[in-house]
């Protein structure tokens, strides 16, 4: 086969079949037809090999938030190459597009925020966030404090700790995980979990599981509290507004690092530049990925608050701790173009006045159909949650199935959601018009008539 052949779409599903172990899938389900092939993207459209246009409701994998087919960014990987497509900064070395990505990172993150790792994806982020904290902690002369909370149905990346970090626990039962010194406490998931409670009393509830958990293992163990601002991929599931106040407090008064993973909110899509800004956190570490480079690139990194940074540079030596593709530099150019282009096209602050409210309220008009019992959302994140009963909350008997039906029904109408569970949720990119949300409502609701 030589490279540059065009392959039918059949051929290209037999080798597919035959080749390609695809990430988070089940093989079997792919059947008979086999894998959809999408060959081309323009702004928020997909289009697949049969030419069929599809409408990307979740920017790819919560990721392409300056939308496709941007030439800027295809240039700035091409000028990098060719000036210099790689070095790593190992060695006492650095490049400049690596140094200047940093400097800017700074720039948008908290204040008190001035440095970054570089890393290639948020799961190596939070690797990296594992190691830090510990590393910290030896180096504050407190070595016993180890241990890191996190939640369960979290979502921190795929590797042995992402998914440790993690509290997915389908995950878990497939590589005995969790590691030891990772334990996870309750969600702030009213609607599931709410049971009686309002929400702002469940909020309280759930963040107080933090403080249980603090005393039961003790202050001197505790290194760190890992959240999203929003949980994504565990269905987005938005705190009550109680709930990250109350952290905070418990988080001072035990001393103990907040690890707020930006992968999914940074870069825009809360209408602030970090989900940390939206909801007024103080983050120790930041792991951040995907919207960095708009998923053109991977690239991924953790920004450091001065209180650990200053720690590790004045006292910890070498940092025994660092990836090959740590600030490429064809990655680190696209991802400064990236930022330009949100920047001057003032993006963020579009989703913040414009779209954000445009998407909240039509997709808030889908609460009205029979099959659903909650819509909520943030920015530029929604969810649509699917019950047998609206009053009485009943779920689905085979968990799973509406979610799945709904989704394969958008899918072949024209727009992609993802299906948590029986929660369909979306993620559009951060350029996706008022009329194109019109037009993810309109197929959302068809589909959802189509499934009732
Ligand atoms: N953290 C969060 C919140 C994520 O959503 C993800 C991926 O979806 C990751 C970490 C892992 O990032 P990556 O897939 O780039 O390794």
């Amino acid at each position: 086969m030589k490279s540059a052949e065009t392959l039918s779409t059949r051929r290209l599903q037999e080798l597919d079949a035959a080749h390609y172990l695809h990430p988070f899938t089940d093989h079997k389900s792919l059947g008979e037809r086999g894998a959809r092939i999408i060959e081309r993207a323009d702004g928020v459209y997909l289009w697949d090999s049969e030419g069929n246009r599809i409408l990307d409701g979740m920017a790819g994998l919560w990721c392409v938030n300056v939308g496709y087919g941007r030439s800027e960014l295809a240039e700035a990987a091409y000028k990098q190459m060719l000036e210099l497509p790689y070095y790593n900064s190992f060695f006492q070395c650095a490049h400049p597009p690596a140094v200047k990505l940093a400097a800017e990172i700074a720039a948008l993150a908290p204040a008190h925020m001035n440095r970054v790792f570089f890393t290639g994806s948020g799961s190596e982020a939070n690797d990296t966030v594992l190691r830090m904290v510990r590393r910290y902690w030896d180096l504050k002369g407190q070595p016993g404090k180890k241990t890191i909370i996190s939640r369960i149905n979290a979502y921190h990346g795929s590797t042995v700790a992402g998914a440790s970090l993690g509290g997915m626990l389908p995950m878990h039962e497939q590589g005995d995980l969790p590691i030891p010194g990772i334990v996870h406490i309750a969600q702030p998931y009213w609607y599931g979990e709410g049971g009686d409670m309002d929400p702002e009393e469940f909020g309280l509830w759930a963040a107080r599981q933090l403080e249980a958990k603090i005393i039961e293992l003790g202050e001197d163990q505790v290194a760190a509290f890992i959240a999203e601002p929003i949980q994504g991929a565990g269905g987005v599931i938005i705190p009550p507004a109680s709930y990250w106040p109350e952290i905070k407090r418990i988080l001072g008064k035990y001393d103990i690092l907040l690890v707020v993973d930006e992968v999914i909110c940074g870069f825009g899509r809360t209408g602030e530049w970090f989900g940390s800004q939206y909801y007024d956190l103080q983050p120790d570490l930041m792991p951040i990925a995907k919207g960095m480079t708009s998923g053109y690139l991977p690239m991924g990194g953790v920004i450091v608050a001065d209180r650990v940074a200053d720690t590790l540079i004045e006292h910890g030596g070498e940092f025994f701790h660092g990836y090959t593709y740590s600030g490429h530099p064809v990655a680190a150019a696209v991802a400064l173009e990236n930022l330009r282009i949100l920047r001057d096209e003032g993006i963020v602050e579009r989703v913040r006045t414009e779209l954000a409210p445009c998407l909240q309220s039509k997709i808030a008009r889908l609460a009205e159909h029979r099959l659903v019992g909650e819509v909520r959302g943030v920015g530029m994140l929604g969810a649509i949650e699917l019950v047998r009963n609206k009053q009485t909350r009943e779920r689905f008997p085979d968990k799973g199935s509406t979610g799945t039906l709904c989704r394969d029904l958008c899918v072949a109408n024209g727009l992609v959601m993802r299906a948590v569970g029986d929660t369909l949720i979306m993620s559009p990119p951060l350029v996706i018009s008022p009329a194109q949300i019109d037009e993810l409502v309109d197929t959302a609701w068809k589909c959802l008539d189509l499934a009732a």
